[in-house]
Parts: C-alpha cells; structure tokens; sequence
C-alpha cells in the first residue's frame, strides 16, 4: 500500500496543511502518542509505505544498520515529499550514504563527556547544566549532535543514575538552571516526568526547569491536555523545540504548542541550520515569521557541528552570517534568532557585527539597510 497523501509537493513557503492518517487507520490512533510511537517506522519495507525510497536512500539504510539506524514517526513521515528525495522533511530523518563518507566528524564535536560531573550532567557554565534524562527519542535526526548517545544502550538513565544526578544537583549549590534534555525528556511516561520534576522542585537552589524537546514537532500528540496540566504544577517552566523548517509549522504542531503556551510555559525554537533544509534565506523567514504566528519565539539557530556523517548538512559559517544579517530590518525584530556556534566552551553569537567601534567622539554603527551612523559618543 503507498500512502502517498503526504505533504505533497508543496512549496516550502506554505504552512502545512494538517496530517491525516492513512487509510486503515482511525483518526483517534492516529492522535494517540502511544500509538505512534508503537508504529514508528524503522525498516525500509516500512517506508515504502510512505515514499518512494531512492537505492541511495535503500543502501544507506542498509549500511546504518547497526550504528544510528533510522526511526521515523508516522506523523513526521506524513510531511514527507513521496517524491523527493530533496525534500526537506525527508532530508532530516532519512539516511543518506553521504552520512558514510565524512572524515573530519567527530563522535562528541563539544567534549561533552569531559564536562559530565556525573553520567549525563553536561556543565559548561557555572548556573546551568544540560541533564540528559534520556536516551531516546520519538524520530532520529540525521544531523543529531547527540547521535553517539540516542538510541544507544550505555547511554540510557536507570532511575539510580538519574538519583545520582539529582544528588550531585542538590549538592551543587550554584545551579540555578537546570535544562532537561536528552534524547528527550518528553518521551518518558507523565508518571515518570513528575517523579523527576518533584525531585528537582525540592531542591531550593534550582529556580528555573527548561525542557528541551523535539515531540511538539515530531510527534505533537504527545503534548495532552494532561501533560500540560501536570508541568504548570512545577513552574517556572521553560520550553524549547526544535522546528526547522516551514513545512513542519501544521495545525497539530501549532495546537501542541498552544497548549504549552495556555498552561503558561513561554515555548522558543532552536534550529539547526542545515544545508538543503533551511539555509535559503526565504526558507528562514517563513520559519521564524511562522513560529511567530504561533506565538513561539525564536531563541537559537546553532551552526552545524564537525559531527561525523553530517559534512553534507554543514553551511559555511560566513553564508550563516549574511543569511542572518539580512534578517535585520526586513521582518519583526523578535522573530530574528541569534546565530549561534556551540564549543566546548558554551556558546558563542555570530551575529555580524552592526557596532563598527568608536571613531573620535562618534560611535559608528552600520544600519540594516547599509546607512553607517555615527552617533555621538563623547568620553
Ligand atoms: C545550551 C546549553 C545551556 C543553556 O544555554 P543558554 O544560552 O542559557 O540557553 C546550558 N548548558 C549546556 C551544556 C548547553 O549546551
Ligand atoms: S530530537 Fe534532538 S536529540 Fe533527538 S535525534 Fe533529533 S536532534 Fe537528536
């Protein structure tokens, strides 16, 4: 059966239209998480189903057996272009020989073992760790920094490694920002995210819980009315997703995000950019001009990492720059991301620099159409 109702091949400025389950399968499945995860797609027989597989795609699948295989979840595989094999959609969660062929990657490109305390804690800053509660996630991404860890047995959290973590927080009186990732924490049971939450809620020096989570994009049926009520129990509560295209903005992921937005959690984007998904400039602005419809703020959109199988993803730093820079001025101010490298020591803007410095009494600076100002700067 080819279940070719998908996205189509609709130009990647629209919004999507809203998913539709295939054939055979009741819209109340189709809407339950568990089902979805049940039903993820992770041979090539499987996505037959959805698209027409190109031998490129089939071999790759193939030869990634064993480390990062592919699993896709029906929802996300319903955006796909059956026909594309450029489609973006596509380009994220389908594996591409290009992924075997990258020399100069790197397992762990941010040394992030280096900065665990304990298993899972990352610590890069003095107020804030990076926890990763879990190993798994509803789809993986193909460009996945934490690709050596998603999926992978070694990696995942008994609850006594997550009880070690907690004490190494409680112990740690200078962590104030505790941030839940993974993996992603979301595709743990509400029981178990509670049981999480209250433990981080009774230690007095974390102020602030974020979560960061891909599920209101991959899966926005995971984000119930139950879950919603029970995290706006533990605020302050920070979420952020991870949409990178236009395509991925439907109505299921907008009423996902609502959802979050009512039980008062502020929900951000970060993006990855990414060669062939969102480097083309009218490809951004309809992504961040559509988080902002939906009342999500664009937060971060990181440079791709030296991450190995990734090289066919990675956009020059200097075009990320311009792309960025002529943002300015031609959309609203605070659908503008802030561009962002992440190194082993955190991570750092690439913004271009519209401050030029002093000159004399003046402060020039360069305006967003190109005008230089001078402003008077006296000592
Ligand atoms: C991104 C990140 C944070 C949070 O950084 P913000 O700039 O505060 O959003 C914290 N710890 C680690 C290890 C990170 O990678
Ligand atoms: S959702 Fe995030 S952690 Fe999971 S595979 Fe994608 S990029 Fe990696």
């Amino acid at each position: 059966m080819m279940r070719k109702g998908g996205a189509g091949s609709a130009a990647c400025h629209e919004t999507s239209r809203s998913s539709a389950p295939p054939a055979g399968v009741a819209e109340s499945e189709w809407r339950d998480w568990g089902w979805q995860m049940r039903h993820r797609i992770r041979t090539a027989d499987a996505l037959r189903e959805w698209i027409d597989p190109t031998p490129r795609e089939i071999a790759a699948i193939a030869a990634l057996a064993e480390r990062f295989r592919f699993v896709i979840t029906p929802y996300f595989a319903s955006l796909m272009d059956p026909e594309d094999p450029d489609c973006p959609i596509r380009r994220q969660v389908v594996p591409s020989p290009d992924e075997l062929g990258d020399p100069a990657g790197l397992a762990d490109p941010l040394d992030e073992v280096a900065h665990s305390p304990v298993k899972n804690v990352i610590r890069v800053y003095p107020d804030r760790i990076a926890f990763c509660v879990n190993n798994e996630c509803a789809l993986y991404c193909r460009y996945c920094l934490r690709k050596r860890m998603v999926g992978e047995a070694g990696w995942r959290m008994q609850k006594r490694e997550l009880e070690i973590a907690l004490d190494w927080i409680a112990r740690t009186p200078e962590i104030r920002d505790v941030l839940l990732t993974g993996g992603d924490p979301l595709v743990f049971s509400d029981a178990r995210l509670e049981w999480l939450l209250k433990r981080l809620r009774a230690i007095p020096h974390v102020e602030l819980i974020r979560l960061g989570t891909r599920l209101p994009v991959t899966l926005p049926f995971r984000v119930t009315e139950a879950l919603c009520s029970m995290l706006e129990r533990f605020h302050p509560i920070w979420l952020n997703t991870h949409f990178n295209h236009p395509k991925e903005l439907t109505p299921d992921a907008a009423e996902a995000c609502d959802r979050l937005l009512r039980a008062g959690i502020p929900v951000g984007n970060q993006s990855v950019l990414l060669k062939g998904v969102n480097d083309d400039p009218g490809v951004m602005k309809a992504l961040c001009e559509g988080l902002v419809r939906m009342r999500v703020r664009p937060y971060y959109v990181y440079q791709a990492q030296l991450l190995e199988g990734t090289a066919h993803f990675r956009v020059a730093i200097e075009d990320g720059v311009s792309l960025f820079k002529g943002m300015r001025g031609r959309t609203t101010g605070f659908a503008i991301p802030r561009y962002v490298l992440d190194t082993p020591h955190g991570k750092v803007p690439l913004d271009h620099p519209f401050a030029k410095g002093r000159d004399g009494d003046d402060f020039v600076v360069e305006a967003w159409d190109g005008t230089i100002w001078r402003e008077p700067n006296p000592r």
